[in-house]
């Protein structure tokens, strides 16, 4: 008998359970403006398993065919407004598109978009937009499609960032430990898509969309992907005591440690074009950074590459106006040819470089006495990867998987070569993988001496 009860009560919770999404997910159909207001306040609520901060504004606008409703906050900065309230106009623009396809216009669809930001406690603001299109089904309206889009800001500047800028890099590795146990518990397997742990492994292309509410991560996976269509955009909270380590303390800085181990990578030679954007994007990917020399001539064609090099972070060295040996000019030319360069990146990046590294490394006393007459320090390298002679990709990364130990060290590449680009893809991570720190030549000097480069100092690496 008590077994029966039990039985019984389990039942009455289910279907309790199954008529609340019912009625969440089924909601009559609107027949006025009235009526669809009402709609659309119970639509924003809707799987929406994030706060809605206090001050809200909702503009809705009926339309027998294509109503929408949207919610946004009103306390919001102005350079957040501007993108988000043209990132919401894109979104119904991709609603209309739909049902313009699917040629169902003479049914009954309302685009309901709902966005919040909130101040994620270490200096980021994050920006959720979610969009719902109902499509009238019978007598009812049905959820047909959601969409969600994440985007970082910094607090301080109101600049996009990005994941890794907010998040340190193990962030993957710590979601992914943890969404795999939740959705193995939290979702039956018919729920759950065969192919569902594609979509919680560390792989770069999960865990890209997600909101830091000041003491959550709130991880939102697209329809379809781990679980079954009619489950919708997946949210899933975690608490930061639960991916502390994964919390940056603090946006934009990097996080070094002094005590883990530490390597400097330089690219000369540029700034590049394509081969050189392939290496920007990867170090940014990563949360990295590296130091370039550049000569100043190569400033007006690619001065776009220098722009964002120093944007994610990176130094940006002299490696003279068009790579002369230094030792066979005299005293005012190499003044002059370290000198123009210095203006051309001060002016791209608003930063007067350092550093200089000497083409070929070539140095006597003359060329030292004018660097360090000029405040600068000069940079060698301790390994060099030999790309220039090479130009292939797995020597490359040989020659930098061969050394044994790689801490307080600078790996010499150039930044010109597409084989450069390409083997830097895998030695960036493969370095952080090994827990390798990447800093640049300024930062390992400060991080393992506690000092900052002195003019007329010559580093090759730092012990
Ligand atoms: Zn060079």
């Amino acid at each position: 008998m008590r077994k029966l009860i039990a039985f019984l009560m389990i039942l009455v919770i289910l279907g309790g359970g199954f008529f609340l999404i019912r009625s969440l997910t089924h909601t009559d159909i609107y027949q006025d403006s009235r009526e669809f207001q009402e709609f659309a306040d119970k639509a924003f609520y809707e799987k929406t398993l994030f706060n809605i901060n206090q001050n809200v504004s909702v503009d809705y606008k009926y339309d027998e065919a294509f109503a929408t409703a949207v919610r946004k906050d009103t306390d919001t900065g102005e350079l957040i407004s501007e993108f988000r309230d043209k990132k919401i106009k894109d979104r119904i623009k991709k609603c209309r598109a739909i049902v313009k396809k699917e040629k169902s216009k003479d049914l009954k669809h309302a685009c309901v978009v709902d966005s919040t930001v909130h101040q994620s406690g270490n200096g980021a603001e994050s920006l959720v937009i979610y969009t719902k299109l109902y499509e009238e089904q019978g007598s009812e309206m049905v959820l047909k499609k959601t969409d969600v889009r994440t985007f970082l800001f910094s607090e301080e500047s109101g600049n996009r960032i990005k994941p890794l800028q907010a998040l340190n890099v193990n962030y993957r590795a710590k979601a992914s430990s943890f969404c795999r146990n939740y959705f193995n518990k939290a979702f039956g397997k018919e729920k759950l898509n065969r192919d569902w742990r594609k979509y919680v492994s560390e792989d770069d292309s999960n865990y890209n969309k997600f909101l830091l509410t000041g003491n959550t991560v709130i991880f939102f996976f697209d329809e379809d992907t781990v679980a079954d269509p009619s489950c919708g955009t997946i949210t899933v909270k975690i608490p930061y005591k639960y991916i502390l380590s994964a919390v940056r303390p603090k946006v934009l800085e990097r996080y070094i440690n002094k005590n883990q181990p530490m390597v400097a990578v330089t690219y000369d030679d540029g700034p590049g074009g394509k081969s050189e954007a392939r290496i920007l994007e990867c170090l940014e990917k990563n949360g990295a950074v590296a130091t370039f020399f550049y000569q100043g001539y190569r400033l007006q064609y690619f001065g776009d590459n220098a722009v964002k090099a120093a944007e994610i972070g990176c130094e940006i060295g002299n490696h003279s106006w068009d790579h002369p040996q230094l030792s066979l000019l005299s005293k005012k030319q190499i003044e002059r040819q370290i000198k123009r360069t210095n203006e051309e990146i001060k002016d791209l990046t608003g930063v007067t470089p350092e550093l200089i590294r000497p083409p070929y490394g070539d140095f006597n006393n003359k060329v030292n006495s004018v660097i360090k007459s000029m405040g600068m320090t000069s940079v060698l390298w301790t390994l060099d990867t030999r790309d220039w002679e090479s130009r292939n990709p797995k020597k490359i990364f040989q020659s930098v998987k061969n050394s044994k130990n790689l801490d307080g060290k600078i790996i010499l590449m150039h930044s010109i070569y597409d084989e450069t680009a390409t083997a830097s893809e895998q030695i960036i991570p493969w370095l952080q993988k090994h827990g390798y720190q990447l800093v640049t030549v300024s930062e390992l000097v400060k991080y393992k001496t506690g000092k900052t480069p002195k003019a007329g100092q010559v580093i090759r690496s730092i012990r």
